[in-house]
């Protein structure tokens, strides 16, 4: 089988998935957007997604996605959703369309500065770990502040909540609460109408608990190598 069957036939299975999921919710299938998480893969994997019609890719490190993106075309959306070093920002903002991970304020208030003229991006990452924030996001508690606080900033534009299951927890509960954390959210802030959540192992719960954005590596472009 070439690479390109064997990406074909794998996307094939993930969007079979996030259709059979959809019916299952009741919901519409356009209102989930999948991101192909292309991080570690080279560059002619990323060809071949193209290929398949994906245009919106996942990366995490600002000098692996700064140097694919310029071989690939520029109608790629393409989403940071790593962690955040402060002295990276200049370039994550260079090629990120959108930024996933943004759970303190110091970092929102460089991207704004350096997205004045036109507004990024961006996801509120939530923890759900227990204790907060052993992993990167924003522990709960203090979410709905640091959103306040970064809607006064004019460069960045809050589309909604990211997060990333616990890593011991393959039960639902992690994705209720979620789902409860971005009901009680969008209540204040209306315009944060999307959630990032689901990977490759969980996909079918997140959309059961109002994921509107899946982020998936494995299950389309198989193991990863460890960096
Ligand atoms: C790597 C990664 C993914 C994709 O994980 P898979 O299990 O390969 O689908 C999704 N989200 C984040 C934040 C990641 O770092």
């Amino acid at each position: 089988m070439s690479r390109l069957d064997e990406i074909a036939h794998n996307l094939r299975v993930v969007q079979d998935r996030i259709r059979v999921t959809c019916e299952k919710a009741k919901r519409d299938v356009n209102e989930i957007t999948l991101i192909a998480v292309t991080k570690t893969f080279g560059v002619e994997d990323l060809k071949l997604l193209y290929s398949l019609g994906l245009r919106q890719f996942g990366e995490n490190r600002d000098q692996e996605a700064s140097k694919k993106c310029k071989d690939l075309p520029d109608d790629i959306n393409w989403h940071f959703q790593g962690q955040i070093q402060s002295n990276k920002l200049k370039s994550i903002c260079s090629w990120a369309n959108c930024i996933q991970s943004v759970d303190q304020l110091k970092h929102a208030q460089i991207i704004s500065d350096l997205s004045i003229d036109s507004p990024k991006s961006i996801f509120i990452q939530v923890s759900l770990d227990d204790p907060p924030e052993s992993r990167g996001g924003v522990d709960p508690a203090k979410l709905e502040e640091l959103a306040f606080q970064i809607t006064k900033l004019p460069g960045v534009k809050i589309k909604g909540l990211m997060a990333v299951a616990p890593a011991d927890n393959a039960d639902a509960q992690a994705f209720i609460n979620l789902q409860h954390i971005h009901t009680n959210f969008k209540s204040k802030f209306p315009l944060a109408k999307s959630l990032s959540a689901g990977m490759s192992g969980d996909l079918e719960v997140a959309i059961l608990h109002g994921a509107t954005h899946l982020r998936i590596g494995s299950s389309i472009l198989g193991n990863r190598v460890p960096l």
